[in-house]
């Protein structure tokens, strides 16, 4: 069974824009806040947002102050008029594309044109289109209804934004012939008939289709059935609980795509859950949980710090390196693991398997990083008193920057509060224990050490941001702290590329003057690694946490093993 996943599937041109407005408000300040109505049909997006201070509201009335989104469906023309009357802030998430259908609705009515609406006479969409086209609009769900419309004074045709494009075909056909003055505009918007599109030249190549979205979305259900048009079982599913593994292994080839509001997340975790199934048949699927749990768990940080500081000792000519790299690979696996234990307790319950395979596991988790701290603490003792003065002060730093209970007494809490902050003080940390202090320690400061650091800095950084590069707004939604919300995607992908670029220029730097040996151009996997990263997460849709951590992560590898084995061959020497 393959899983092929639909570029179109997922949050559509008018959904993100109206998720990036409620979250630049939310940071404004404004509350209380509220949404008239579902901002978009997906419970997973309404919880969300209902878990960062945005709650439903049917009742605007009540509102004494605060702010009030309207949906990206619409507002009825009484209604917004009623609710502009209101003492609270209003701001309009109507979907511009929907705006221009209401435009066009009020424009012929008031041309007096009798208005015919294509669509579903329950969608909140099609009852704001009949408000805005006055007492004359008429709704119809298809051709089959154009008989019972009867007579009409310059009928003028156009569709709800999410209607299938044949059926508005047919039923624009059966109204030229029926009413021959007929004026129309085919108001489908663009995202729904791309998506359409896709999903019927896709379908070739499939045996079913799983569409992932609300059961109440009226453009999810339309994409099952097209599905089901094209002659192909479909399955609508909500989370990938809904999805039944017995009959998903009858299928070879798996078509996964969704509707306009389903949040990144939700399609990830289905793709995921798809992947083990096909794992289980093929019986790869044990090796793959295997791995994926040993990257949730940060396991992996334990060979990816001791490639680097073995790739240290070999670019720095350092002896008796292996105690220190180890004292620093245990530190930085607890920092990692303990952080991830926090951070998954206040992260979005339907976060993606990461979170849950933390939170599962938490208690066992929280004690194997206190067990590597303690490791740690105990090697360094063999290193002499700097390392366990600077690990002791380090472990301090980072108990009070991160644990909750500890920022109580925390006198710089504003610090955990500054955008990136969590990723420039791991960045830090690798870059010192993993270079500085190694080489310091082994023999004093040198040009070359800074230069290492500074490779290892900016490596670390570009790996961070290429992770958080991913799925950008759906951690926003998740209510995650990474650089990238705070900078804005382009801002970030050019930080990316000054990472990229200065680790780059360290490097050449440091073999051309000589203050590195030669065995520092096998850095070179690492920096190759992290700039295929780029591209290749860039192209796939909805990667999976494991290809996106194995990609991030495999650049810090990759820069690590080839100058750490030259060095284990050499028998301690590059
Ligand atoms: S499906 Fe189209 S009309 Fe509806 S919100 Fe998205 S972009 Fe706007």
């Amino acid at each position: 069974m393959g899983v092929m996943t639909a570029r179109t599937a997922g949050f559509c041109w008018g959904v993100r824009r109206a998720v990036d407005m409620v979250l630049a408000e939310l940071r404004r300040g404004g509350e209380p806040y509220a949404v008239y109505g579902q901002l978009v049909h997906n419970p997973q997006v309404i919880q969300a947002l209902e878990d960062r201070g945005v709650r439903l509201c049917d009742h605007p009335e009540s509102m004494g102050s605060g702010t009030l989104f309207l949906r990206t469906h619409g507002t009825t023309l009484e209604r917004r008029r009623e609710l502009c009357e209101l003492p609270i802030a209003i701001r309009d998430l109507t979907c511009p594309r929907v705006g221009r259908a209401l435009a066009l609705a009020w424009k012929k009515a008031g041309e007096g044109c009798d208005v015919v609406v294509l669509g579903d006479p329950d969608h909140q969409e099609v009852r704001c289109i009949v408000s805005y086209g006055g007492g004359r609009a008429r709704v119809i769900t298809g051709p089959e209804e154009v008989g019972s419309l009867g007579e009409l004074h310059r009928p003028f045709l156009l569709s709800q934004t999410t209607q299938n494009t044949e059926t508005w075909e047919r039923t624009r056909k059966r109204m030229e012939e029926a009413y021959p003055d007929l004026e129309y505009s085919c108001t489908i918007c663009n995202s729904t008939s791309l998506r359409q599109e896709e999903l019927r030249r896709l379908c070739v190549k499939a045996d079913c289709v799983v569409v992932v979205g609300g059961r109440n979305s009226a453009n999810t259900a339309r994409l099952a059935e097209i599905a089901r048009e094209q002659g192909l079982p479909a399955f609508h599913v909500e989370t990938q609980d809904d999805l039944d593994g017995n009959e998903m292994r009858r299928y070879e080839n798996v078509l996964l795509t969704a509707g306009a509001s389903t949040p990144s997340w939700s399609i990830r975790k289905v793709r995921e859950r798809l992947l083990e199934i096909q794992g289980g048949r093929l019986r790869i699927g044990r090796v793959r949980r295997f791995l994926q749990n040993a990257v949730y768990g940060n396991f992996h940080v334990l060979p990816v710090t001791f490639a680097l500081g073995a790739a240290g000792a070999c670019v720095m000519s350092l002896e008796r390196w292996v105690f220190r790299t180890l004292c620093a690979s245990l530190f930085l696996f607890a920092a990692h693991l303990l952080t991830s234990v926090l951070e998954s307790g206040y992260s979005h319950p339907s976060g993606l398997g990461r979170q849950e395979f933390l939170r599962d596991h938490s208690r066992l988790l929280t004690w194997l990083s206190v067990g590597a701290f303690a490791s740690s603490l105990a090697v360094s003792f063999t290193l002499g008193a700097l390392w366990s003065l600077v690990l002791g002060l380090m472990l301090a730093a980072f108990l009070l920057y991160s644990v909750p209970l500890m920022r109580r007494v925390y006198p710089f809490r504003g610090l955990r509060t500054l955008p990136g902050s969590r990723d420039l003080m791991f960045a830090g940390a690798w870059s010192f224990l993993l270079a500085f202090l190694p080489g310091y320690t082994a023999s004093g400061f040198h040009t070359g050490t800074l230069l290492w650091a500074g490779m290892l800095f900016f490596l670390f950084l570009g790996r961070c941001l290429l992770a958080d590069l991913v799925d950008l707004q759906g951690d926003a939604l998740m209510g995650m702290d990474t650089i990238p919300i705070h900078a804005g995607r382009a801002r970030s992908v050019f930080l990316f590329w000054t990472c990229f670029a200065a680790a780059g220029l360290l490097l050449a730097a440091g073999t051309l003057t000589g203050r590195l040996g030669t065995a520092t151009l096998l850095f070179m996997p690492g920096l190759l690694t992290l700039a295929a990263g780029f591209f290749i997460l860039g192209r796939v849709p909805f990667p999976s946490e494991l290809a996106k951590r194995t990609l991030a992560d495999g650049s810090l590898f990759a820069a690590g093993i080839l100058p750490g084995l030259m060095l284990l061959a050499g028998g301690g020497s590059c």
